[in-house]
């Protein structure tokens, strides 16, 4: 663990160039933080003009886009187009993009090459997963959010797996990746959609509690496992784009 003595003298400038030391600072001084104060903070006063949102516009997003959007809806907000999503989710993209007049939200697809290269037939999710998700999420991703400081995922605990352990705020390949929700309950966020009145997910009424590509996501019978349904029976958790959780001493 490093020392975060020298951020409480008045003499001492953070350390802004290293992102771990970084992430510990602003996890230090945002742990008070709602969520929304958390958001404000770092859209309008640590990272203006320098942080993104990535979305999936999955069956819990909206919550946290309606966040970021009370604070900036012109903030830009990142949606990995892999070319393999549901049209539900396309449809769902556009309909909360309107309601909560987002401004900058950007299609960010695979390259021709890569997919030219790796999965012309596109069929590659069914024997190589892993690699799929690469060249349609991961390296989409590392170009998206190329002159960007931060970025917010939608992330929380009560998902389970590597997220069991997430923290609000860390670092991540150079970044500051930031997770308001973390410790957030299914309760509280089925809370904000009745008192924000946000349109569901169409996927949610027929037993989609997580949302992904369409080869690569089933219905699950409990909602308490709820990314149980993704990449059901290929032994994969999550896409790549976010790496695992290192564990605490
Ligand atoms: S979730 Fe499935 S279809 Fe989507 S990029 Fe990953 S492996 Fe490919």
């Amino acid at each position: 663990m490093q020392d975060l003595s020298t951020a409480s003298r008045p003499d001492a400038l953070p350390d802004t160039a290293d992102p771990m030391f970084h992430a510990m600072q602003l996890e230090a001084e945002t742990h008070e933080f709602y969520a929304l104060e958390l958001l404000d903070h770092l859209i309008h006063g640590v990272f203006p003009g320098r942080i993104a949102l990535v979305s999936s516009f999955g069956a819990e997003s909206a919550v946290l886009l309606d966040m970021v959007a009370q604070v900036n809806r012109h903030i830009p907000v990142i949606f990995l187009e892999t070319g393999k999503h549901f049209t539900e989710t396309l449809m769902y993209r556009d309909r909360l993009t309107s309601r909560l007049g987002l401004t900058d939200v950007r299609d960010i697809t695979p390259e021709e090459d890569d997919l030219q290269a790796s999965d012309s037939d596109g069929t590659l999710w069914r024997h190589s997963p892993d690699r799929c998700c690469h060249i349609r999420k991961v390296l989409p991703l590392e170009r998206a959010l190329e002159g960007f400081d931060a970025w917010i995922t939608g992330r929380k605990r009560y998902q389970g797996g590597e997220r069991a352990r997430l923290p609000r705020v860390e670092a991540a390949e150079g970044r500051i990746k930031v997770n308001p929700l973390t410790d957030w309950s299914l309760r509280e966020i089925r809370n904000v959609f009745k008192a924000r009145d946000l349109p569901a997910h169409p996927l949610t009424k027929v037993g989609y509690p997580s949302i992904g590509c369409a080869p690569c996501t089933n219905p699950v019978i409990s909602e308490e496992i709820s990314r149980a349904g993704r990449w059901h029976g290929l032994g994969k958790t999550e896409c790549g784009i976010h790496k695992p959780v290192p564990p605490t001493e």
